[in-house]
């Protein structure tokens, strides 16, 4: 779980975090050509320099529990553990070597460094024909490594139209720049793979717009007898990511809405669970950096409180 910082006079509380490195994925998600990792380190260590202890390859939920934390002493608990499960578009051939999750394509490059495969352990594939499915920043994030990675094509492939791309504009615009295509208003029915189970390619199906969803998007209608292949070695599927169950399965008493984030008070980050508090993506789904750090901040001043003055 992210650090908090404290305020004079408190003991350092441990901070759990699941990855050998702290700081989220400002660190294994956001490439370092947009956010250098740099800055977070020096975040990371000014709150170490405060007091804070950071326990890293910690799972919370797995490797011990939030009652455990209390057992062991710990007076309150903050939970901040993002929202970082992938989402898979559950097609034929989805399981094909060649297929990544952004969230396992980005982690392996930023995190684990796996461009430099065998100085470092965890390797990346670095495909020529690249596609990327989605059209989030996260999307706009892998297509762009894969471009730094070496690619000398990358799609991405959306199945609406560029008005209802939901990166911001300025993402669309930097991939552009970058000689990233958008093959737009498609969308992919099957993979297929060679006889050693790589990806070679992808079926796909041209889609027309029609009347507004639930989210206020057009709806995108498939084109009868539209289907054509797109040949690809490597497809980054980013099409959003949920709350991971592991802690929140493991913790009793915390009330989870219909996603399985975390409910949380919005003022002050405190959950149904008896001094525990929850804020970030786990509680919001994924949203911005900003919107994490305000709530850790939201959060603080009530557990400092709580700690002073009771639940
Ligand atoms: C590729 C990408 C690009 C993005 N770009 C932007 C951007 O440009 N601007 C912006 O504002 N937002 C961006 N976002 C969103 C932003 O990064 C998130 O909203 C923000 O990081 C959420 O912060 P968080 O603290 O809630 O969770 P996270 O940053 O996900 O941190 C969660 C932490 O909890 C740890 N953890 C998880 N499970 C456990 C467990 N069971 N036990 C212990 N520790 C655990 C993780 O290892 C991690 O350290 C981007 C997201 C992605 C994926």
């Amino acid at each position: 779980m992210p650090c908090l910082p404290y305020a004079a006079g408190y003991v350092p509380r441990k901070s759990s975090v699941k990855a050998h490195k702290p700081g989220g994925v400002l660190v294994y998600g956001i490439p370092e050509f947009r956010l250098p990792k740099e800055i977070v380190a020096s975040e990371v260590a000014t709150l170490e320099k405060m007091g804070a202890n950071i326990e890293c390859n910690a799972v919370v939920g797995a490797s011990v529990t939030i009652d455990e934390l209390f057992e062991e002493g710990y007076d309150a608990v903050y939970i901040g553990v993002g929202a970082g499960l992938p989402r898979f578009m559950n097609l034929p051939g989805e399981n094909l070597i060649g297929i990544y999750s952004a969230n396992e394509y980005l982690t392996r490059t930023n995190l684990m460094k796996g461009y430099l495969f065998p100085k470092y352990d965890t390797p990346i594939a670095k495909g020529k024909n690249v596609v990327v499915l989605g059209a989030g920043n996260v999307a706009m994030d892998s297509a762009r490594t894969a471009m730094r990675l070496g690619a000398e094509s990358v799609k991405v492939v959306y199945r609406r139209s560029r008005d209802e791309m939901p990166a911001r504009e300025e993402e669309l615009h930097h991939a552009q720049e970058e000689k990233i295509e958008f093959v737009l208003l498609t969308n992919p029915t099957q993979f297929f793979g060679d006889e050693n189970g790589r990806v070679t390619g992808m079926e796909c199906l041209k889609m027309e717009l029609g009347e507004p969803d639930d989210s206020g998007r057009r709806r995108p209608v498939p084109i009868e007898g539209s289907e054509y292949r797109i040949d690809c070695d490597l497809v980054v599927v980013s099409v959003g990511s949920n709350a991971n169950p592991l802690l929140t399965n493991a913790t009793p008493n915390m009330s989870l809405n219909r996603w399985g984030n975390i409910v949380a008070d919005p003022l002050t980050g405190k959950t149904t669970k008896k001094a525990v508090w929850a804020g970030g993506d786990i509680v919001t789904g994924a949203a911005t950096v900003i919107l994490a750090m305000g709530a850790g901040r939201a959060a603080a001043n009530s557990m400092h409180d709580y700690l002073t003055m009771g639940w």
